[in-house]
């Protein structure tokens, strides 16, 4: 079955995750869900790349519009968050993030990081979290829509050493706190990147280039020509990036991973 519902244009309504793909990785209330295509109608199993049309496009349209989009777990998903049986709605998920990777088959599959919007308990605690009948519910948590920028100390000293002055577009931010700048992990920490958290993976970013990069909106070529924007990355001399990490960034976009500035 086609698991998501929805279109291109309007974005994704619904998924369902019933296991047709060994690469998701379920934690309930996180799931990073595999697109669709791209496998055998008969097998089941992946025998092309996917790509960014269809149900997978309109799950990007959700990571852009911020709209959410109902989770269905079916029994067969292979899951301690999977229902004993049938199908389960467990109610809407945010779409945090996507990327491209190869995934277990050796075929390029569009992942989406998918977070639970906790409104309302989910399923799987129903039994432990419901208050007794009359009490009132108190399942609530605002939708935040702010950022966690991580700054670790590496962050620190790359953001100082490029006196929080971005990187792609030259800008330095001022606010009475003092200048303000992003560290932007080139290959991204956390599973399933595992990127490491070294100043050669770390880019000193204004908000809005740091966004644009970590959603796949520009990359940087070996050369260090910017692809998908005008522009060459300005750099300092004691701070030098790995261009291994610069290519795992196209390759998760779906762009060569070998590619210039030229193209
Ligand atoms: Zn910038």
């Amino acid at each position: 079955m086609a698991g998501i519902s929805g279109s291109g244009l309007e974005g994704a309504d619904s998924i369902v995750a019933s296991g047709g793909y060994e690469d998701d990785l379920d934690e309930g209330e996180t799931l990073d869900y595999t697109g669709h295509g791209g496998n055998d109608p008969g097998t089941g199993k992946q025998i092309a790349d996917q790509e960014l049309t269809k149900g997978n496009l309109a799950l990007a349209k959700n990571a852009a519009s911020g709209l959410p989009v109902r989770v269905v777990r079916g029994s067969n998903l292979d899951s301690p968050y999977a229902p004993s049986s049938g199908f389960r709605y467990d109610g809407l998920y945010f779409v945090e993030n996507y990327w491209h990777e190869r995934g277990k088959s050796g075929f390029l599959v569009w992942k989406f990081h998918l977070q639970r919007d906790d409104v309302a308990p989910p399923p799987w605690q129903e039994h432990q979290s419901l208050p007794p009948a009359g009490k009132l519910q108190t399942f609530k948590k605002a939708t935040t829509t702010l950022r966690v920028v991580r700054d670790t100390a590496v962050a620190r000293w790359v953001k100082e050493l490029h006196n929080y002055t971005c990187q792609v577009c030259g800008a330095r931010l001022k606010r009475p706190g003092g200048p303000y700048a992003e560290g932007a992990h080139i290959r991204p920490l956390g599973t399933p990147h595992n990127g490491p958290d070294t100043a050669d993976n770390i880019l000193c970013l204004c908000p809005n280039h740091h966004l644009l990069f970590d959603r796949g909106g520009f990359h940087v070529a070996d050369d260090l020509h910017l692809i998908g924007i005008d522009g060459c990355l300005l750099t300092k001399e004691s701070h030098a990036v790995n261009v291994a990490y610069l290519a795992y960034h196209r390759d998760h976009w779906g762009l060569p991973p070998r590619a210039t500035g030229q193209i």
